[in-house]
C-alpha cells in the first residue's frame, strides 16, 4: 500500500493589513517533508507514524506553510496548489490514497474559502472514489461542500493544540482501513448559528470541554468512525465562519446526520455562555500589580500573532510603562528596534522608537530608553509538545534591553525580534536570556494557544480585552461575507 501526504497550511487574516506571498512559505519538497516533520508534534508526524504502525509506503507530494497573516494573494495560491495537483497527477498511478492536511482557515484573494477550493481541485484530479483523507486545525472554518468533496475529515480536539500526532494517526489508520474495506465512511456537518469566541476555545474548561467530552464519548459509539468539533476562526470574513460539528459513521449516513444534529443542538443549547467579560489593559495591569502570585501572564487578546495579528501591538506596554510596573517582560516585533541595538553593542544605551508600526490598530509607537542586556540570532528549539507542534523556531536576530531598570528587579525586559514570532514556546525567552519564572508580568500575545507553554510557568492568566486585527469584539458591520445571524452577534443588537 503506498499513501501521498501532503500539508498546505495557513491560518488568513482578513483584517490584518498585509496579504501573505509566496516568500513567507515554508516550502518542503519530497523526502524533506517526513524528514522535517518526523520529530515534531505536528499532524503529519501522525501521517509518517501511521505508515510504521500500519505498515504503508509514504508518497510525500509537498508541506507549505507559513505564519499565520492576511489572505494569500492569488498567485502564491495558484503556485502551491498547482505544485500540490502536479505532484498529485504523476504520482496518481501509484498511490491508494492521500492523507491531506489543510489548516481549514486558508484565505486567498479570489477564493474566501481556500480549502474548500483546494480539495475541490484535488476531488477532480483523483476522480470520485479515491480515499481523499482530509485533517484540519481546531480553527477552520469549514464549508458545507467540503465534507462532500473529501472521503473524511479528522479536526483537533485539543486548544492548544497538542493532540495534532494522534490525529494525523486516526486518519492514517481509517485510511487503512478504507482501503482494505472494512469500514465505509460518510460524513455529516453541522453548523449552529453561533459565533464561538476565541475566549472560549480552551478545551480544557467551560463550555468546549463540555461539547468536547460529548464528541469523544460519541466517538466510542457503535457504527462511528469519529467526530470532530472546529470552533472556528473569527479572523477570517468568510461564509462559512463560525464553528461546525463533523461525524464520521461506517456507512450509515442517517446514524452520523442525527448524532451530528444532537451536538449541533447542544452547541446552540450552551450559546448564553458564549458572551465574553474580559478586563481592559489599564484594569488587568493593575491586576497583575496587585497580585500575589507571579509571575502572571497577560494575554493579549487583540495581538494575537498565532490568529494573524502584527506582533507589534504597545497597549499593553503602554499601561505597564505608564503605571510604573515592575518585573514585566515583553515581547514586540520590530526588525529596525533590533538593528539600532545591534549597531550600539551590548552595554550601550539606545533610544528606540518601539511598536505600532505595521499598521495603525494595534496602538501607538512609543519612545523608549534602555540598556542592550543581550544580542542573539533568534533561534530555539521546543524539545516539549506545545501548540501546533513545532520543534525548530528562528525569530530573527533579536535584542533585549532593560527598561527603567534602576536596580533588580525594577522595571522590565523588552525583547525586540526580526520575525513575528506566536509566543508557543517560553523558549522564545530562554534563548535570549530571559528566564519567564522570575519575572513578575508576562505579556503574551495570544489567546489560548500559548497556555500550553505558559501555564507551566504562570502562576495566574489573565485575558486581555485589547485592539487589534484579532480583537475579540470586532462589530458585525466589519463583515461582509459571514453569516449575521450569528449568536452574540444577534444577542448584541
Ligand atoms: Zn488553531
Amino acid at each position: 500500500m503506498r499513501i501521498a501526504i501532503a500539508g498546505f497550511m495557513h491560518e488568513s487574516n482578513t483584517f490584518a493589513a498585509a496579504p501573505t506571498t509566496l516568500d513567507q512559505f515554508h516550502i518542503l519538497r519530497g523526502e524533506e517533508v517526513v524528514s522535517h516533520y518526523r520529530p515534531t508534534f505536528h499532524e503529519i508526524a501522525g501521517y509518517i507514524k501511521g505508515a510504521d504502525d500500519y505498515d504503508f509506503e509514504l508518497h510525500p507530494l509537498i508541506g507549505a506553510d507559513a505564519t499565520p497573516g492576511g489572505p494569500l494573494t492569488r498567485a502564491t495560491y495558484e503556485t502551491l496548489v498547482g505544485e500540490l495537483l502536479d505532484n498529485l497527477r504523476t504520482a496518481l498511478p501509484q498511490i491508494d490514497g492521500l492523507l491531506l492536511a489543510l489548516h481549514g482557515a486558508m484565505v486567498a484573494e479570489d477564493f474566501p474559502q481556500a480549502d474548500g477550493e483546494t480539495v475541490r481541485r484535488v476531488r477532480e484530479v483523483v476522480g470520485p472514489d479515491f480515499p481523499l483523507f482530509v485533517t484540519h486545525d481546531y480553527h477552520g472554518n469549514v464549508p458545507s461542500q467540503l465534507v462532500q468533496d473529501a472521503s473524511v475529515l479528522i479536526i483537533y480536539k485539543t486548544c492548544p493544540h497538542i493532540d495534532q500526532p494522534e490525529r494525523g494517526l486516526q486518519a492514517a489508520e481509517l485510511l487503512v482501513r478504507t482501503i482494505r474495506g472494512e469500514v465505509k465512511p460518510v460524513c455529516a456537518i453541522a453548523k449552529p448559528d453561533v459565533l464561538f469566541n476565541i475566549a472560549f476555545h480552551n478545551t480544557s474548561r467551560g463550555p468546549m470541554q463540555t461539547l468536547m467530552d460529548a464528541a469523544i464519548a460519541l466517538e466510542q459509539q457503535p457504527g462511528i468512525l469519529a467526530v470532530s468539533i472546529a470552533a472556528g476562526y473569527q479572523y477570517a470574513d468568510v461564509p462559512a465562519m463560525g464553528p461546525c460539528i463533523v461525524v464520521v459513521a461506517d456507512g450509515d449516513a442517517d446514524l452520523a446526520r442525527r448524532e451530528c444534529d444532537r451536538l449541533g443542538q447542544m452547541m446552540w443549547d450552551v450559546r448564553e455562555q458564549l458572551i465574553p467579560q474580559i478586563p481592559d489593559a489599564a484594569t488587568a495591569v493593575q491586576m497583575a500589580m496587585r497580585s500575589t502570585e507571579t509571575p502572571v501572564a497577560l494575554f493579549e487578546l487583540g495581538d494575537n500573532i498565532g490568529g494573524g495579528s502584527a506582533g507589534d501591538a504597545t497597549i499593553i506596554l503602554e499601561q505597564l510603562l505608564a503605571q510604573k510596573a515592575d518585573g514585566w517582560v515583553a515581547a514586540i516585533y520590530d526588525p529596525e528596534s533590533v538593528q539600532a541595538c545591534f549597531q550600539a553593542g551590548i552595554g550601550a544605551t539606545v533610544s528606540l522608537q518601539v511598536g505600532g508600526k505595521v499598521d495603525a490598530i494595534h496602538g501607538p509607537t512609543l519612545s523608549i530608553t534602555g540598556r542592550v542586556r543581550t544580542l542573539s540570532d533568534g533561534k530555539f528549539e521546543e524539545p516539549e509538545r506545545r501548540h501546533g507542534g513545532r520543534r525548530y523556531h528562528d525569530q530573527g536576530l533579536t535584542a533585549v534591553i532593560e527598561v527603567n531598570r534602576d536596580a533588580p528587579g525594577k522595571g522590565g525586559l523588552l525583547l525586540l525580534d526580526s520575525e513575528r514570532m506566536p509566543p508557543m514556546s517560553v523558549h522564545q525567552l530562554t534563548s535570549a536570556g530571559i528566564v519567564p519564572q522570575h519575572q513578575r508580568i508576562l505579556v503574551v500575545k495570544g489567546a489560548v494557544a500559548p497556555r500550553a507553554a505558559y501555564e507551566p510557568v504562570s502562576q495566574r492568566i489573565i485575558e486581555v480585552d485589547t485592539a487589534g486585527a484579532t480583537s475579540i469584539s470586532i462589530p458585525p458591520a466589519d463583515y461582509h461575507l459571514a453569516r449575521k445571524n450569528l449568536y452574540e452577534w444577534t444577542r448584541r443588537s
